[in-house]
């Protein structure tokens, strides 16, 4: 995260790996002693003594490992545990990629243990990262509080304490902190003891650090811990607060215990029902026991991430851990057990086994991607949150891996500072779905047998993608799940080392029952060849088909140069739908008439027939296909039309991302009144069930009816749908004239984010003004949250410079990690946009300085901002812009490209689509307006 580019180093490491750790020793165990002052007045002092057993793999004169962001006492560095040891020369640090590099008077001997003891000092600062300080207002007494918490992952470790910071490297560790009596400590493992004595009085006498930290010996403790199992170093964690805790009721042998500030902790209820229930499922599911005696979860104001895994002490930031029952909508609940889900999955996929590298991140994020919908399914049923989660992730994939600037889900590293940009939706998303995918083609039971198998083989060890194709294979073998003439790793290295996905083309010939079939890499520029090809299981059917098909393999070499000629049993006046259940991420194109008989069944009362994958996969596949001009723009706009029957979220949601994609560059221009009308006409009916239209959520506890009303009610202000404003602004000020606002909010839950913007939208300063009061006196993460969004909401262009203004302050408004949050909203909106963009421009340096150069705020604004372009112009003033920007966009290359890539697509579509779409538009309204629609 905050290297950068060259070093030269004699080793025997290839070029393109030389930030890697050379590997003549390696550590088997770390004993921590650490002591840190919570104290701003003493500008967060601490001191530390890393004991790092090692072993000797071959003799050498040098150790190096990492280091970064403290003073180490060179003349106290020792090595020491045989007889006869070398005596440290020199000790020296290398910024560029935090190598500590430690010389010896004579090599160390091969086959040997040794002790490395590096003492060592600073101070913390308020970052996101490493061991740092986070802030909160207690809302009790009005005073601000300070806490310490970690975030190690990926390269943050080596902020925390001298270490080899690879995932290769597992090692137990043992950690004693020192800290003021009013703070509470937690880590990875159990408290074992604690003691009123300076654990690090050997090289840290209370001399010293008693004059730095003002401080007596007496308001101390020392607190040590259990030892770890063995790990990577990215998951050692800890906190230490002034919080309270929670329980979780003892449904299993893991004692779980819920941390927030002491105001919040009544919000920790669901966390403490869900937690449990779901790392008992994962450990039957998995056949593998939970191997901790427990496992704290915290909440934590200043946080990077959403949650972050570590072993034992899951960390996450408030709002995707605390849930209020009054305050927290179903969305919420949702991510909540998604996010909680997802890091105890986790436990198995990263800690217990850890990809090699970090080239290999997707076996950790798409394993615990997929598996929290497993989690979640367990424990909440009725939320569907497989099928769900399964659209959702397949729909991601579709919008990134289009672009030629995408990456492969196995990725070659050749720099450290690219690997927080693999922490992308093509590690998460595409990793999950093709995960599933496997799960589907091979059989749930054969499946988890070759999981377990491979979590019991590579348990506190490291594994590579072919480690787990050659456990499938192992049970696909003896089960028969694959043909015989292939294997799990001839069909997934085509899917994991390649970047994109395909398009696979149907042509049929209706008198014989026959289709031809090829295959080519889907982009948006249809004319850059690609040689790309893949393995794909064809799930099909036939409109009269009531028995699960059988599946049909494409292999990579069908398809390709000829078409593949396939004989099959649907009549020649019945559909046939491919990847009806969304088995592998691609995409179709049928020939015209195909498409006519889908769309025949699809506008009729009987769209049910087709399963709501199939019409996901349909709904995506013709608005992508007409936005490239591979389908006729009519046939999409008929197909969509069926929308108005739809009874289900997610078609709904599809067919509306779509639309959203050509709302995104018509909404500046003169004719978005007509596609407007359009998306009227689609959304009416179903507006008016519920939400907004009624005032309220009807069928509250129905995640898919609340999901339906919430997303209709929001399309339906935007989109002019009579009498949607007035609702929301007519709630709006029902709530301000409320008496104890906070404490009262006659707005139903799930409906506020909207009503707020648009009460913000049609008001004043004063609007604006009263919202933010009731931000800042909510102690609920997701009311604040969702404040926040409304608060960008404004249409004055001088409060929006002011919000934006606040992102680059320390003040009490907005915690750190939220205010990229804030100008990507700005972006987003209408009038904002101009004023974001200005911002962007005259103020990147500052920005920079405010995320505390972390590099993922700056690739979340600088896509949301390309991501709205429409000209050439906006482009060519961002290119140059750039040109001059260059050193402070270097950690978001990758986004950046992509970004750029997202605005050629939408520019060339204007110049080129539009026309042609509002032709079709204008034809199907006139045509559609004189008959039932
Ligand atoms: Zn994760």
């Amino acid at each position: 995260m905050e290297l950068s580019l060259f070093l030269f180093i004699v080793c025997s490491v290839p070029v393109s790996h030389q930030y890697l750790l050379p590997d003549h020793v390696a550590p088997s165990h770390y004993q921590l002693r650490l002591m840190y002052d919570v104290d701003p007045n003493t500008n967060y002092s601490f001191y530390g003594v890393a004991d790092i057993q090692i072993s000797t793999k071959k003799a050498t004169s040098k150790i190096i490992l990492h280091a970064q962001n403290y003073m180490i006492s060179e003349d106290k560095v020792s090595v020491v545990g045989q007889k006869d040891v070398p005596k440290v020369t020199g000790v020296k640090l290398n910024d560029t990629y935090n190598f500590l590099e430690i010389t010896l008077d004579k090599d160390l001997e091969e086959n040997k243990n040794y002790t490395l003891i590096i003492p060592f000092y600073g101070n913390l600062m308020r970052e996101l990262d490493g061991v740092y300080i986070s802030a909160y207002k207690d809302k009790k007494n009005g005073k601000t509080e300070y806490l310490i918490a970690t975030q190690f992952q990926p390269i943050s470790a080596r902020k925390g304490f001298p270490c080899f910071d690879e995932p290769m490297f597992k090692s137990t560790f043992s950690l004693v902190l020192g800290h003021s009596k009013e703070y509470t400590a937690v880590s990875n493992m159990p408290l074992a003891t604690s003691s009123l004595d300076n654990a690090l009085e050997d090289y840290w006498p209370w001399d010293v650090v008693g004059k730095k930290f003002r401080k007596e010996l007496s308001s101390f403790v020392w607190d040590e811990f259990d030892k770890s199992v063995p790990m990577s170093s990215y998951l050692v964690a800890f906190v230490v607060s002034k919080y309270s805790y929670k329980s979780a009721p003892n449904t299993s042998n893991t004692k779980f215990r819920i941390w927030a500030r002491s105001d919040a902790i009544e919000q920790t209820s669901y966390a403490s029902e869900v937690g449990p229930a779901v790392l008992s499922h994962f450990e039957r599911w998995f056949n593998v026991s939970f191997p901790l005696p427990k496992q704290d979860m915290v909440a934590i104001p200043d946080f990077v991430a959403e949650g972050m895994e570590n072993w034992g002490l899951v960390t996450y930031e408030d709002a995707a851990l605390l849930y209020h029952d009054r305050e927290s909508s179903l969305s919420d609940k949702e991510r909540i057990a998604s996010l909680i889900a997802h890091e105890l999955a986790h436990q198995w996929f990263g800690n217990l086994v850890t990809m090699k590298s970090w080239s290999d991140l997707w076996l950790n994020e798409g394993f615990a991607t997929f598996v929290a919908s497993l989690g979640v399914n367990a424990i909440e049923p009725s939320w569907h949150a497989d099928i769900n989660n399964a659209v959702e992730n397949t729909l991601t994939v579709f919008n990134l891996d289009v672009l030629e600037s995408s990456h492969p889900v196995s990725v070659p590293l050749e720099d450290p500072t690219a690997i927080t940009e693999i922490f992308d939706d093509i590690s998460y998303s595409k990793g999950a779905t093709l995960i599933r995918m496997m799960e589907m083609f091979l059989g749930e039971e054969a499946f988890r047998e070759a999981l377990h198998n491979y979590l019991i083989k590579y348990s506190y060890s490291n594994a590579e993608q072919d480690d787990l194709w050659s456990e499938l294979n192992a049970v696909v073998m003896n089960k028969g799940a694959l043909n015989n003439n292939m294997t799990v790793k001839q069909v997934m290295d085509t899917w994991t080392k390649q970047t994109g996905f395909p398009l696979v083309t149907v042509n049929r010939n209706y008198s014989d029952k026959s289709v031809n079939i090829s295959q080519k890499r889907y982009v948006w520029r249809q004319e850059i060849l690609s040689s790309q090809s893949w393995w794909i299981p064809l799930s099909i059917k036939c409109e009269s088909g009531t028995e699960d098909p059988k599946l049909v393999w494409l292999s990579n070499e069908e398809g390709v140069l000829d078409d593949k000629h396939l004989e099959h049993g649907c009549d020649q006046n019945e559909w046939m739908l491919f990847n009806y259940n969304m088995m592998a991420p691609f995409r179709v194109n049928y020939d015209e008439n195909n498409w006519k008989l889908l769309i025949n069944t699809l506008t009729s009362d009987k769209y049910s027939v087709i399963p709501v994958e199939g019409r996901v996969q349909m709904l995506s596949d013709a608005f992508e296909l007409a936005w490239n001009n591979q389908l006729d723009y009519g046939m999409t706009l008929q197909l969509a039309s069926y929308l108005q029957r739809e009874q289900e979220y997610l078609p709904l949601y599809t067919g509306l991302s779509g639309l959203s994609k050509i709302s995104n560059v018509l909404k500046r221009s003169a004719e978005y009144g007509l596609f407007q009308e359009y998306v009227r006409m689609l959304i009416t009916r179903i507006y008016q069930s519920g939400g907004l239209a009624v005032k309220n959520i009807v069928n509250g506890d129905d995640l898919n009816s609340v999901k339906i009303q919430v997303l209709s009610s929001s399309w339906a202000c935007s989109m002019n749908v009579p009498g949607c404003e007035d609702n929301a602004l007519e709630m709006f000020q029902q709530w301000m004239k409320t008496q104890n606002p906070d404490e009262n909010n006659p707005i139903p839950v799930d409906l506020r984010s909207i009503v707020t913007c648009v009460g913000i939208h049609r008001g004043s300063e004063f609007h604006w003004s009263w919202s933010l009061e009731r931000r800042n006196r909510s102690d609920v993460a997701a009311t604040r949250e969702h404040l926040l969004d409304s608060l960008a909401c404004s249409r004055d262009v001088w409060i929006l410079a002011k919000f934006l203004e606040w992102t680059l302050t320390e003040n009490d408004e907005l915690h750190r990690q939220e205010s990229s949050r804030v100008i990507s909203e700005v972006i987003s909106s209408e009038v904002g946009y101009y004023v974001a963009r200005d911002f962007i421009y005259n103020r990147i340096k500052d920005i920079h300085t405010a995320f505390y150069d972390q590099s993922e705020g700056i690739t979340d604004i600088m896509k949301t901002l390309l991501g709205q372009f429409t000209t050439q112009k906006e482009l060519d003033e961002f290119l140059s812009w750039q040109k001059r920007n260059d050193e402070l966009l270097s950690e978001s290359k990758m986004a950046v490209a992509q970004g750029i890539e997202t605005a050629r697509t939408n520019i060339q579509w204007v110049e080129t689509m539009k026309p042609i779409f509002m032709d079709r538009l204008k034809e199907f309204i006139r045509t559609s307006s004189s008959t039932s629609f």
